[in-house]
């Protein structure tokens, strides 16, 4: 299937949801993005799996990354796309989550040819699956010096509003134990499911952190999610598990966390069992300033975790930017506004040319999240 660059994005968009791409099934699209990559002079394009990473080499004084995974959730009866002329809506599996901002990068790269800071474009597999497939993770381990940059736009669903940042996530399971008895003669025992009150306790008195950073309020929180404990119903349980997830802000190490997580429940068993480190928004940066004045100005804090934490990780500031409600990403009936498309466009292609391109208008983010 041939892909043609010289259409609008909106067009573009529909012809990248119309090829299948469930993950771990990206074969297809990453070809077809790949033959009309590499049919750009000005592009180096290094394909490594079914990912692609095209970049020019303009020697500019700053080199940012713009991005998006090329893989969707597992069909809904939602394709082939379909495109709403009185509404303005595109529905289809992968509108909202993400071909929309694939269309978008694969429209900069093909038009803008000499954009002022050095691009970096980057189409990748495997993003909605389990974490070992990721195909930005295997870029960052195997060429990181692909992903180098002073910047990264990475394209998600964020309904044209910037996200900057990310907060991290870890998992502990807080552990009490006592000693297991017939209930017919309780007294024998010691309840650990009665042990675990002081752990729910604490929990309940637990007042959330609000840190202010680059201007962006952050909100973390801390949260029981899970319980398990019992052994029968006449025994008294020796053992109860309160499984805790805890939203960190990115002025926190993932170390600095987790510290304070086992600090906050001193006296109890901890053991770790997830953990991923937050992002900086960044927003000092000379690339990032212009980014948000180039689209707008309006910057919220990004609350899930995605993959602009990676980019954090290899010393990339990033932010989330793009067409579609991220509410409906993995919904049957995600869809797209297509004049959200166009005016990423623009105003992306503003940043790259440091011209006026024309803006279109684009709803503000309020930070929702799906993560
Ligand atoms: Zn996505």
């Amino acid at each position: 299937m041939l892909l043609d660059l010289s259409t609008d994005a909106v067009s573009l968009t529909r012809a990248l949801v119309d090829i299948e791409s469930v993950s771990r099934d990206e074969q297809a699209i990453a070809d077809a993005c790949e033959e009309a990559l590499r049919a750009l002079p000005h592009l180096d394009v290094v394909r490594r799996g079914h990912s692609l990473v095209a970049h020019t080499n303009l020697g500019r004084g700053e080199r940012v990354v713009i991005a998006g995974h090329l893989d969707t959730v597992p069909l809904n009866a939602n394709l082939p796309s379909r495109l709403d002329e009185e509404t303005g809506l595109l529905h289809g599996l992968g509108t909202c989550d993400m071909k929309g901002g694939d269309a978008v990068i694969l429209r900069l790269a093909a038009t803008v040819p000499e954009p002022v800071r050095d691009v970096t474009y980057v189409l990748y597999e495997a993003e909605e699956i389990e974490e070992a497939a990721n195909g930005l993770r295997m870029l960052a381990e195997v060429d990181p010096g692909l992903l180098e940059a002073d910047f990264a736009v990475l394209m998600e669903p964020s309904n044209g509003g910037v996200e900057a940042g990310c907060q991290g996530t870890l998992r502990v399971e807080v552990r009490t134990t006592g000693t297991r008895a017939h209930s017919a003669r309780s007294w024998k025992g010691v309840n650990a499911v009665h042990a675990a009150a002081e752990v729910l306790n604490r929990l309940a008195a637990y007042e959330p952190r609000r840190p202010e950073i680059d201007g962006l309020t952050y909100h973390e929180g801390l949260n029981a999610v899970a319980i398990r404990g019992g052994v029968a119903g006449n025994v008294v349980p020796d053992e109860c598990v309160v499984e805790v997830n805890h939203r960190f802000a990115p002025d926190r190490s993932a170390a600095e966390a987790e510290a304070w997580v086992r600090e906050f429940f001193t006296g109890f068993d901890v053991t770790l069992t997830d953990l991923a480190p937050g992002a900086l928004p960044g927003l000092d940066r000379p690339a990032a300033r212009e980014f948000v004045e180039a689209v707008g100005g309006h910057v919220a804090p990004k609350f899930g975790w995605t993959d602009v934490a990676r980019f954090s990780a290899l010393g990339v500031p990033a932010v989330n930017y793009g067409p579609g409600d991220p509410l409906l990403a993995h919904t049957q009936g995600e869809h797209v506004p297509v004049a959200q498309i166009t005016a990423c466009e623009d105003r992306l292609r503003e940043w790259l040319t440091g011209g006026t391109a024309s803006t279109g208008s684009t709803a503000s983010t309020d930070g929702r999240d799906v993560s």
